[in-house]
């Protein structure tokens, strides 16, 4: 047998959250309990029939069977050019349009393609884990951007220090966000923009969530802004907003030559998405706007239920007007991975800890709604009879004050 030895850049990695969230999930279902998961940000519904179809069509044309493009097929960047037109009203030409196997793919080959040793990402946290990993593959070097629940979970830009911001290359930004469920307007984005133009850093938005989205509210692009062009390239999914995650596909958009870069390396890694899981996306694109107002509707409706019970329980939130996740601060300053431990044994109640997405995330933990209406009714009986306070009294709870109506 001959040594084998991991890399640096394998072995500083913590195991990936999901994974140990799973081992965590086994073992209790393997002690016999109903687990209700919320823990995964996965889709609980099935692609819409459409969309299937125009998969199943494809696989049988022949064409659709060779190598794909590694900068996606024409007809599946001009279905996602004329999509952000309509949705967003932002002119984006079909060659400014890269595919990606998943945004998470491009997400995390981005990097590779601007970072040089010592150059630093600006980094949120609590994140989504790739920005950072991807970051530290490419060689670079994170500067953390705490976001915290008194900013509404939006970077303080002008906190960084010049120092930071001269080796400062790239920044990545998340609205809708996960795991916070916060959401940014079209007036942060244009501080973003500014900001970047007057330090030359290059803006990654992951837009996953673009779509889900509560009460009305419709997420802007970053690429409305003007100037976005010059600096910003935006990451979208297909994977939340049309119940695909398992067909990994996505694109990015934006100033041509971020798009370029991340083509170029792209050809030299894989090369490209099935053609077949394209036509499924352009059928998606084109077709797919009731789907879109289906899924939203759904998702608001498990919120609700949800935050009425979270307000019983008198666990504090911030509202989420998009992405399917409620961020919420665990009682008593509990820390994150105590209290996640201690739901799923004693109330069968599967989250994710606020730590996997950073140590900001300390203190709160993200659920889900990916479960049924009934389920979510469950989840919510099953907490109120869950000790929430284990270290004080029940009346201590009753006492405490409420969290100002503004903090939600
Ligand atoms: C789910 C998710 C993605 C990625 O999705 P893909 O399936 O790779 O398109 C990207 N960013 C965030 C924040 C997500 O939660």
């Amino acid at each position: 047998m001959i040594k084998v030895e991991l890399a640096d850049r394998l072995k500083e990695l913590p195991a990936y959250l999901f994974v140990r969230l799973d081992e965590m999930k086994n073992q209790a279902l393997a002690n016999g309990v109903d687990v209700i998961d919320l823990g995964i940000g996965d889709p609980d519904q099935p692609t819409p029939l459409h969309i299937r179809r125009a998969l199943k069509r494809a696989v049988d044309h022949p064409d659709n069977l060779r190598y794909p493009s590694s900068y996606g097929m024409k007809r599946f960047r001009e279905a996602a050019a004329t999509w952000m037109e309509l949705r967003f009203q932002v002119a984006v030409p079909p060659p400014d349009v890269v595919a990606l196997i998943g945004s998470k793919e491009g997400l995390a080959h981005f990097p590779l393609a601007f970072l040089n040793p010592g150059d630093i990402t600006l980094v949120p946290s609590p994140a989504y884990p790739v920005y950072r990993i991807a970051t530290r593959f490419a060689g670079g070097e994170v500067f953390t951007l705490p976001l915290l629940p008194e900013k509404r979970f939006l970077p303080d830009l002008e906190s960084v220090p010049k120092t930071v911001l001269r080796r400062a290359k790239l920044l990545f930004l998340n609205y809708p966000n996960n795991p916070t469920g916060a959401t940014a307007d079209l007036d942060f984005f244009e501080r973003v923009v500014a900001f970047a133009r007057k330090y030359d850093l290059i803006v990654a938005h992951d837009a996953a969530y673009s779509e889900i989205a509560f009460d009305g509210y419709e997420p802007p692009s970053i690429l409305q802004i003007p100037g976005a062009r010059e600096c910003a390239i935006e990451f979208h999914s297909l994977s939340k907003t049309f119940n695909m995650t398992g067909f990994r596909i996505g694109f990015a958009a934006g100033r041509p030559e971020l798009v370029a870069a991340l083509g170029k390396i792209k050809s030299n890694l894989d090369s490209g998405q099935f053609q077949a899981v394209q036509w499924a996306a352009v059928e998606a694109l084109e077709n797919g706007g009731k789907d879109i107002r289906t899924i939203r509707a759904r998702y608001q409706a498990r919120r609700d239920i949800l935050l009425q019970g979270l307000d019983h329980l008198r666990l504090e939130y911030q509202k989420p007007r998009g992405s399917f996740y409620v961020w919420v601060k665990t009682p008593g300053g509990m820390r994150s991975e105590e209290f996640v431990g201690r739901l799923l044994a004693e109330a069968g109640i599967m989250c994710a800890p606020g730590t996997g997405y950073g140590p900001e995330g300390e203190g709160f933990f993200r659920m889900a709604l990916v479960v049924s209406e009934a389920r979510m009714r469950e989840a919510v009986k099953r907490m109120g009879k869950f000790s929430i306070h284990p270290t004080g009294p029940p009346a201590a709870a009753s006492q405490k004050p409420a969290e100002p109506a503004a903090a939600r």
